[in-house]
């Protein structure tokens, strides 16, 4: 069954037809052939953040990725500890919203949505305030699709000794990221996104000694992420409650199509120009991109609303979506935006398709005026 449009959205994304294939079984959860399974994707989760076995290990989820966000912030900063939370953006700030409703001591450092982070000031924040014990930043804030300086924040942080939780849902396994060598201690993803599995759980990357600290810490029961380690490691592959058994299946698939494409360095090429593609077209067009070139990611690009042409979001996504594509509306409160992603399994042809539809659009448009 072919899909009836293709998602340029933050996701969940499009995903190959062997990936959705493979969801076509019922599983047992203990069987020790299951657990093999997801022994094996944390393994191999491992390499793709370039960490080694001994320092670090995986830990899974269920639920979507801000389960995976809430159960690492909830279960690693103690009561006596204090959390510094980065935003500039709508998923920076959903950490501070943690925060607040864990009752975890934080404070919080902001950023114009379209400046990324700047890690001076990150550093004076720590200088400033000794009480701060955990930093918390979003990798690629995907509200606008910027790309924040990972590797200077990093530098601050671990500069200044303090423990660092990384928001890396929509660019883990799209861009390079050295986990270890940076030393993040703890990297949260999740399945449906530049992975290309389906939506179902997250993981978290964790060092090894510090997610050691985190037992009888975690203010949730289901949301413990020291307690699903524990029954992961003992039971080599286990989830304490049940387990979306087809969402693990699809992204073991997942996982060898990553491997098959080359690898992460390989990924990052083809969204990096699937993001080229896209903004030549729309710029062609008539539209304008949200944030300067050297600001965005390569996963998905803001638009802002055109002035030459009679706009209306919803107009443009019928449209958009009857040639076979689904677009994004903006996440900004004082700016009108839309989005465009390009992740997934979307490739240079689309793309160009995609830009083929637009200028008939702009066109048409002109003729409605
Ligand atoms: C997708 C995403 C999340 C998680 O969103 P869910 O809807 O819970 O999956 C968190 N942070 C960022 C930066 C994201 O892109």
């Amino acid at each position: 069954m072919s899909n009836p449009y293709l998602l340029l959205t933050p996701g969940p994304l499009s995903t190959t037809a062997t990936v959705k294939e493979a969801m076509q079984t019922d599983w047992c959860t203990w069987d020790h052939e299951y657990k093999s399974i997801v022994e094996q994707i944390r393994q191999q989760l491992l390499e793709v953040g370039c960490t080694s076995k001994e320092h670090y290990t995986t830990v899974f989820m269920q639920g979507s990725g801000t389960f995976g966000v809430e159960a690492t912030l909830g279960s690693v900063i103690p009561n006596d500890g204090k959390l510094l939370v980065i935003i500039n953006g709508a998923y920076g700030r959903r950490m501070e919203e943690i925060a607040k409703v864990l009752r975890i001591p934080h404070v919080s450092l902001s950023f114009e949505a379209n400046a990324p982070v700047d890690s001076r000031a990150v550093e004076k924040k720590l200088i400033e305030d000794a009480s701060i014990t955990h930093v918390a930043m979003v990798h690629c804030e995907t509200t606008t699709g910027i790309l924040n300086p990972l590797e200077a924040v990093m530098e601050v942080i671990k500069r200044n000794d303090r423990i660092a939780i990384i928001d890396a849902m929509s660019s883990f396994g799209g861009i390079p990221i050295a986990v270890e060598e940076l030393e993040i201690d703890f990297i949260i993803s999740s399945a449906n996104k530049c992975i290309q599995g389906v939506p179902g759980f997250s993981f978290v990357l964790c060092r090894r000694d510090e997610l050691m600290k985190c037992k009888g810490r975690a203010r949730s029961l289901s949301l413990d992420l020291y307690d699903q380690w524990e029954t992961m490691e003992r039971d080599s592959g286990k989830w304490r409650f049940t387990s979306p058994t087809h969402v693990v299946h699809a992204f073991k698939q997942a996982l060898l199509e990553l491997a098959e494409e080359g690898g992460v360095a390989a990924r990052h090429e083809r969204y990096r120009n699937n993001q080229r593609i896209v903004v030549e077209g729309m710029t062609e067009a008539g539209f304008t991109a949200y944030l300067p070139r050297e600001l965005q990611s390569p996963f998905i690009t803001t638009f802002l609303y055109p002035k030459h042409i009679s706009f209306t979001f919803e107009h443009f996504y019928t449209f958009l979506k009857s040639a076979g594509f689904v677009i994004y509306p903006g996440k900004l409160t004082d700016i009108d935006v839309f989005r465009i992603g390009n992740m997934g399994d979307v490739h240079a042809e689309d793309m160009e398709r995609l830009n083929t539809h637009l200028l008939r659009y702009v066109g048409e448009s002109h003729y409605e005026n």
